[in-house]
């Protein structure tokens, strides 16, 4: 659309997160959405690149015929196959979905840096096929082959028709719920409980000092996917007061009934991936995480727990938060922060 030429200034506190105006996504500052800014800049100061952690220590427990047990190898390699298919999923969904229909600047500088945090994710998965020397068909193939993890993906991709359409546009009550169901499905779904149980596994065998490496990058991307579900859970409850006809009892009814078929798809997967369960996680204690994140999902939107059940693994909060656990965080932040400010 040509721009107008005009003296009549934007009025900011017009802008909304979708069906504002044309004009108003070029221009930044004065801001409204607040959240999506300091979710911009916390990426930014978490900066990390798959490259920097070392792995040589995987690659020889990998090697070895006795550190790794055949189901902790198999338990390995599955979780790898959903994260490598899963970050990409969520790179199309802001790319090629979500993107144009935002009308918030602010937002789209956050999902620019959101982007590109998926591309790392996937660089990740990625550097840890390659050091391991795994075998890419086998690895990059397991969502089309492996029943629980073609569940999990099918079901997310399901939510993108319609909004993947190139005549999809928001502005009508059908269209702007279909497009807030898109944002629902994939933060609190994709990104709140999908990764979780594969994190959990990866944790597992760090707590056995098994794979640190391969569990590091995971504990990074964690912490940048703990960003991305509250930046989607803030974009959902911005909407909804922006547009508070759109969140009805029966869409408010769909949303529940959504995260419960993922809970349900998210423990058919733990029990493929561990059928005997890891490191003493059995398939009951995965059923009682998912089921509490998914709870603590709903909460986070102002909708009803549905399972309310304890958290079986108290420490998965303490692997969110790195500087807890160890202080490599605050060096690399700074290494970053010192070689961003160039001397000229
Ligand atoms: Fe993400």
């Amino acid at each position: 659309m040509p721009i107008k030429k005009t003296e009549d200034r934007v009025d900011i506190n017009t802008r909304r997160i979708i069906n504002g105006e044309d004009a108003d996504v070029m221009q930044l500052s004065p801001m409204k959405h607040t959240f999506a800014w300091e979710a911009y800049l916390a990426g930014n100061a978490n900066h990390w690149l798959p490259t920097e952690i070392p792995m040589q220590n995987d690659i020889e427990q990998w090697k070895s015929s006795t550190v790794l047990t055949e189901d902790e190898r198999k338990a390995f390699k599955t979780v790898l196959g959903f994260f490598t298919t899963a970050d990409s999923i969520a790179a199309n969904n802001i790319v090629l979905a979500s993107y144009k229909h935002i009308t918030s600047p602010e937002c789209r500088m956050y999902m620019l840096r959101q982007s590109y945090e998926e591309a790392i994710h996937t660089h990740a998965y990625q550097y840890i096929v390659e050091s391991l020397g795994l075998e890419e068909g086998e690895i990059y193939n397991m969502y089309r082959e492996v029943d629980a993890i073609y569940e999990k993906a099918s079901f997310i991709l399901t939510f993108n028709e319609g909004v993947f359409d190139p005549d999809f546009k928001t502005g009508t009550f059908e269209a702007d719920q279909k497009f807030l169901e898109n944002i629902a499905v994939f933060a609190l779904i994709l990104e709140g409980i999908f990764f979780y149980s594969a994190f959990a596994v990866m944790f597992g065998f760090q707590r056995q000092n098994k794979m640190v490496g391969s569990a590091e990058q995971i504990q990074y991307i964690m912490r940048d996917e703990s960003q991305h579900l509250n930046f989607g859970i803030n974009m959902i409850n911005t909407i909804k007061a922006e547009q508070p006809e759109l969140w009805t009892p029966e869409f408010q009814q769909r949303i529940i009934d959504l995260v419960k078929e993922g809970t349900r798809l998210e423990y058919t997967f733990a029990k493929e991936v561990f059928p005997k369960g890891i490191f003493g996680m059995n398939a009951d204690g995965f059923k009682q995480y998912i089921e509490h994140i998914a709870d603590r999902r709903l909460t986070r939107v102002g909708l009803p727990e549905q399972f309310h059940v304890a958290n079986p693994f108290p420490w998965m909060s303490e692997a969110v938060d790195l500087n807890k656990e160890k202080n490599m965080f605050e060096t690399r932040v700074t290494e970053y922060q010192v070689g961003g400010t160039l001397d000229w």
